[in-house]
């Protein structure tokens, strides 16, 4: 069996504009299904950033080099 790295979810810093991970993945959190605001560090720019779902995007075609880093 392969294993399969599962997309990750990304919103767009307010500050920069870039597209960020926000360190969730649809793995574990499904946006469909989700309630309110999660905040979280933003490795673009450093500042806490709140988001919700209407904000957020999943990631597609992502290159196995370009993996998160900051996976605890
Ligand atoms: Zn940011």
């Amino acid at each position: 069996m392969v294993t399969l790295h599962m997309p990750r979810i990304i919103v767009s810093c307010t500050a920069t504009g870039a597209p960020v991970p926000t360190g969730h993945r649809t793995q574990d959190l499904d946006l469909a299904s989700m309630i309110g605001t999660r905040s979280f560090r933003c490795p673009t720019c450093n500042a806490v950033h709140a988001w919700s779902a209407q904000d957020a995007h999943v990631e597609v075609g992502l290159p196995e080099a370009a993996r998160d880093r900051a996976v605890a």
